[in-house]
């Protein structure tokens, strides 16, 4: 187990064992010093605390996944257990249910505070060949901790009295969260290391030969053209179309500022994509994602589909990838680090009809919505205004075939009834010829002239 595993545990084991001393015994504290304190008062400061945790972790686990970072972990797991554990202080001086319900809140919420950014931390650090292990070791350690606890709380409020044992909660609680400051350091040096390591590793990859036709600009779909949503096909032959739609995708890429283009980004369903992040040129057919690092990063990222949008996403740190070149044909594997790993999981991702918006956090999909309906409309307003000019041009179309046919049958008509004309004109004339012939035919043969 790391550093950060023990140190979280021991934490824990604190926090809990503090709270283990007063927990069996509490309904007893409630009915013998809080006045008017049922047994019915002791269940609604049970659901009070247990609600108020139940929500607001929720809430609260699904702001911390925006950016997770340990660090902002560590803050919030700090400051949650503090204000749980000097909460305890305030049972001295609680009289009435009122104010026994109002310190269950406030625990409920610091609990909340704690719980996911300490599972965050624990999860992110855990030792993935010891999983299970650390896993059981937490919670047998936690446990034993509060049944031992349980055990001498009794005790301690028969002889010694409650005051006393709810000072010795606090305190034990308080010295489990403090010993989460040593957490820091090791924190700091992770964060350190993964930046300096976060620089891109990568193999040569072959610069692409420029095919003889002189390739355009693409219009990239934007979010809302249902084009994005589909899954692209596997190119079964790398040929001058796939060559020339690379060189379309990288000007169309270049040109718009990116750094990264996927084929069905510029409306065609194949698996193409290209990457090109400042550290040399990635053109991949048919890419898939072999390896994935478990340990994820957070950083900054926007899609050309999505304009305007930018979005903090936890990725994983490196990956390894597999495609072919589209000079040779070659299968060519890529391990990437950072920036370039995660250009290519999010090109990749689009070849599966995947967007960055749907690996949002529910505040960050709040945040952006009036953006993305926006940006929705104008897109199916630009679709909408394609088609009917489409059919715009069908129509003419239809319209000019329809004039050219009765201009040919007008013609063909014409020409039908000169070819009469001309018919019985020869009709005409053979009429004559032929009178003329009979004529001859019938004039009477002179007898030819006899030369000896
Ligand atoms: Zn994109």
């Amino acid at each position: 187990m790391n550093k950060i595993i023990k140190i979280l545990i021991a934490s824990d084991f604190l926090i809990w064992t503090g709270w283990g001393l007063l927990a069996p015994i509490f309904a007893v504290f409630i009915t013998e010093r809080i006045i008017g304190g049922t047994l019915a008062v002791v269940g609604i400061a049970e659901f009070i605390f247990l609600a108020s945790k139940s929500i607001f972790q929720l809430i609260f686990g699904d702001y911390l996944d925006i950016e997770s970072s340990d660090k902002r972990n560590l803050r919030w797991i700090l400051s949650g257990s503090l204000i749980f554990s000097l909460s305890a202080l305030l049972y001295l001086n609680c009289r009435y249910p009122w104010q026994l319900y109002g310190i269950e809140f406030l625990m409920g919420v610091s609990s909340a505070m704690a719980y996911p950014s300490w599972y965050g931390l624990f999860i992110k650090h855990l030792d993935p060949r010891k999983k299970s292990f650390s896993i059981s070791f937490h919670s047998a350690v936690t446990e034993g901790g509060t049944a031992i606890a349980a055990a001498i709380g009794g005790f301690v409020a028969d002889y010694l009295g409650f005051p006393f044992l709810i000072n010795i909660v606090v305190l034990t609680s308080l010295i489990g969260s403090i010993l989460l400051i040593f957490l820091w350091q090791p924190i700091r040096e992770i964060e350190q290391k993964e930046r300096a390591e976060s620089k891109v590793d990568v193999l040569p990859v072959l610069p692409i030969q420029a095919p003889e036709t002189k390739p355009g600009i693409l219009t990239i779909r934007k979010y809302g053209d249902p084009i994005l949503r589909d899954h692209a096909k596997s190119i079964k032959e790398i040929d001058d179309n796939i060559r020339k739609l690379a060189q379309q995708m990288l000007i169309t890429m270049y040109k718009n500022g990116g750094c990264g283009l996927a084929a069905p980004q510029v409306g065609k369903l194949v698996k193409l994509i290209v990457v090109d992040i400042g550290e040399g040129l990635i053109i991949l057919a048919n890419p898939k994602i072999l390896k994935k690092s478990w340990r994820r990063v957070s950083a900054e990222e926007g899609c050309l589909s999505l304009p305007g949008i930018t979005l903090k996403l936890r990725r994983p740190q490196k990956i390894e990838i597999e495609g072919f070149q589209i000079n040779d044909g070659k299968r060519i594997k890529i391990k990437a680090t950072g920036l370039l790993a995660r250009a290519l999981m999010h090109e990749i991702e689009h070849l599966d009809g995947i967007l960055i918006i749907d690996k949002l956090t529910f505040w960050q999909k709040w945040a952006i919505r009036k953006k993305l309906k926006f940006l929705k409309e104008d897109t199916q307003k630009l679709l909408r205004e394609k088609q009917r000019q489409k059919a715009l041009r069908e129509k003419a179309k239809i319209k000019t075939e329809k004039s050219v046919t009765a201009e040919t049958q007008k013609s063909a008509a014409a020409e039908t009834q000169k070819k009469s004309e001309i018919q019985s004109l020869r009709k005409d004339e053979i009429q004559k010829s032929e009178s003329k012939a009979l004529m001859k035919i019938e004039k009477p043969i002179e007898p030819p002239t006899k030369s000896i």
